[in-house]
Formats: structure tokens, sequence, C-alpha cells
């Protein structure tokens, strides 16, 4: 059986192609759009101006992609909320919501599980499922906007999965999250990270989308960062650093470099001046993460005293750095943690049965 076409991903453009060729009017589009991308509605038959035979042709030829949540943990420190949803074919991702002074931030997932493999990092662990189709990262966005009710004001493609990974549907996402006549979000609040994929970076400067990039740097040089990265195997920092100045100089958006403090692995004395080096003189954002332990892991969080350390560090030498404040820690699973349990579950019941 053929897929049934994915309305959601496509752009008013590509709707109106198709609605011509079923012999509508290509004002159609625009009104099917803006039911979807601005209104949200949940299904075909909420888009009431639409003439009653359209929508039953929708209906029977494409698909409506929702995510039907399958858990939530609600911090009581702070509100953030972390959701688990089901896709149609029944594989799920984890999306979050930070609440800031300055708006609400949802942190999506690109792919169901990853194939990068960073030591640290338990979205890697099962390796990757599949793809995100576009709908179904807009639909991460839209479906936690339903939920809480609130306004979503900046997006971080920074749960699971490697954003560079799945380019096509990542840049897709991207426009239609920002179409006017849709949820229209700022591309400026957009930030997406990549564990350093050379070559999503060099297109993304093409593409005209002056979104903020975050490298997944973690390491002062490439012995280190080989040992926590596979990737690092295929590029080298200054490689990265050199793609990084190349957007920035594209895009006028400064770079944000993560780095992950791990004990007794990245986060010395002599680290931090190794990576005050190699940032020197660029206009970017060093943003220190405490790393979150995996329990299939061995890593550790840094002492409280060298994180502080390794900030100052940093700063004596000018280097603009944040300390990433730790959201929801009460529900700090780490990333694709929930997911994981939740599949272990899933493989239990299903022995049982
Ligand atoms: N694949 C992309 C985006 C997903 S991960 C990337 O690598 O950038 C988002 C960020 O969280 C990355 O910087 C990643 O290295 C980091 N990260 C992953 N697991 C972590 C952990 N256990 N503790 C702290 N940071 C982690």
């Amino acid at each position: 059986m053929q897929e049934k076409l994915d309305v959601k991903s496509l752009t008013i453009t590509e709707l109106k192609e198709l609605l011509i060729g079923w012999g509508e009017q290509p004002f159609r589009a625009e009104q099917m759009f803006r039911w979807m991308h601005a209104a949200k509605v949940r299904s075909f038959d909420d888009m009431t101006n639409l003439p009653k035979q359209l929508r039953e042709r929708l209906n029977s030829e494409c698909r409506f992609t929702k995510l039907k949540e399958a858990e939530r943990l609600v911090s009581e420190e702070d509100g953030t909320s972390k959701f688990l949803f089901c896709l149609n074919d029944g594989q799920a991702v984890e999306s979050v919501l930070m609440k800031y002074r300055h708006g609400n931030s949802v942190c999506i997932s690109s792919q169901v599980g990853c194939r990068m493999g960073c030591r640290f990092c338990a979205s890697t662990i099962g390796g990757l499922v599949r793809n995100l189709t576009a709908s179904e990262l807009l639909e991460q966005v839209y479906e936690i906007e339903r939920i809480s009710e609130e306004t979503v004001s900046n997006v971080v493609v920074m749960g699971t999965g490697e954003p560079m990974d799945n380019y096509d549907n990542l840049v897709r996402f991207i426009r239609l999250i920002s179409a006017k006549e849709g949820k229209n979000l700022s591309v400026r609040s957009i930030t997406v990270s990549t564990c350093g994929i050379l070559e999503g970076i060099g297109r993304l400067s093409e593409e005209g989308l002056p979104i903020t990039l975050a490298l997944s740097l973690h390491a002062p040089n490439d012995r280190i960062r080989k040992e926590l990265m596979p990737t690092a195997s295929l590029h080298s920092i200054s490689e990265l650093l050199a793609a990084c100045d190349a957007y920035y100089e594209k895009t006028s958006r400064r770079i944000t470099y993560e780095y992950s403090l791990i004990q007794g692995v990245n986060d010395s004395v002599s680290c931090a001046k190794e990576l005050s080096e190699l940032l020197s003189g660029r206009n970017c954002h060093v943003n220190l993460i405490p790393v979150n332990p995996v329990k299939e892991r061995e890593f550790r969080k840094s002492k409280q005293e060298a994180i502080q350390n390794f900030k100052n560090i940093l700063e004596k030498n000018r280097i603009n750095v944040t300390i990433r404040r730790e959201m929801g820690s009460d529900i700090n699973a780490a990333c694709g943690q929930l997911r994981r349990s939740y599949r272990e579950n899933d493989i239990r019941n299903g022995e049982e049965e």
C-alpha cells in the first residue's frame, strides 16, 4: 500500500500544486496551511471553510500527522515539563517545555534514536531508528502549545538525534514554522545543535536562514574529542571552527560552543586554558553543561568548584561563557532516558505476553 501523503510537511506552494492537480481553487492551499499551522486544528474535518468533498478526499488520501502524549513529567521546582510522544508507527520521542521569564522554549528531537555514538549520550545507545518528518518536528511544538495552552517563542533542536543527519526535513521544518501564514516563529528564535557534520554546517550557511548554530565541542583538542565522540575522527576541530567562522561571516549569528564538563576527562585547568586559546578572538558564546550521568556509562559530573574554575578561566580570557542552568533537575533524567525506559518496559511487557 502506498504511504499516504503527509500534507503537514508541505509548503503553501507545494499544497497549491497538489490542489490544482485535484481541480481545486489555488486559494484553498493557504486556507489549509492556516488551519494546520496557525489554528493548529486536530483533523481535516475541523477545516470548516473547505468544501465537504475536499475534506473527504483529504481524509482518504492524506495523512494528518498527530502525536499522542504517552507520558509527562512536570518539575515541581520550575514547571519544566518533559513529554514522551508516540508517533504514528508506535515509535516515541521526547520533547521538553522550559518556561523562562523571557518566554517559553521547547527542545525537540530530530530523529528516533541517533547514530552518532557520543560516549556520554543516552540517545545514541540503541542506534538510529529513523528520521523524523518535518510534520513530526512541527507537531512536537504544536502539541505542546495545545496541551499547555502556552505560546512557544523559542525552539531548540537539541533533543534526541543529529539534526544535520536529517538535513532536508530540518530545513523544511524551519521554513514551515517560520512561515508568516503559519506559526510565524522568528528564524532567529531557533537554535540547531550539531555534533559537527561539516557538510551540513556549510549547506546551512547558504540557506538564508539566520538561525543560531550550536556546535557540540566538548574538548579543547582532537585527542580528547576523539575519546568522547566518534564523529571527531571525521573532522578536526580546526576544520569545524573554520566552518563555524564561515557560518558567522554569512549569517552574522554568533556561534554557541557547547562543552559538557566531565570529571577528570575535560574539566582541568589546562583544558580551560587550551579552550580559551582555541576560541580567543572569536565572537562566540560557550555554554558549559555539567554532564548528565547516564546509567549505562561511567562518566561523572564535574565538581562544582571545577565548573566555576573552568568558567573563571574562560572569562579571564574574555570569552563569553555561561553555565547551563539546570532546568527541572528533579525530572532531569539524562536526555533520551525517558524514551529508553519506555522501550525497555515495552520489551519486557512484550516478553511476558
Ligand atoms: N546531536 C546534536 C544535538 C543533540 S544533543 C549534538 O550533538 O549537538 C544536545 C547537546 O547535549 C549536545 O551538545 C550533546 O553533546 C549534549 N549531551 C548529550 N548527552 C549529554 C549528557 N549526558 N550530559 C550533558 N550533555 C549531553
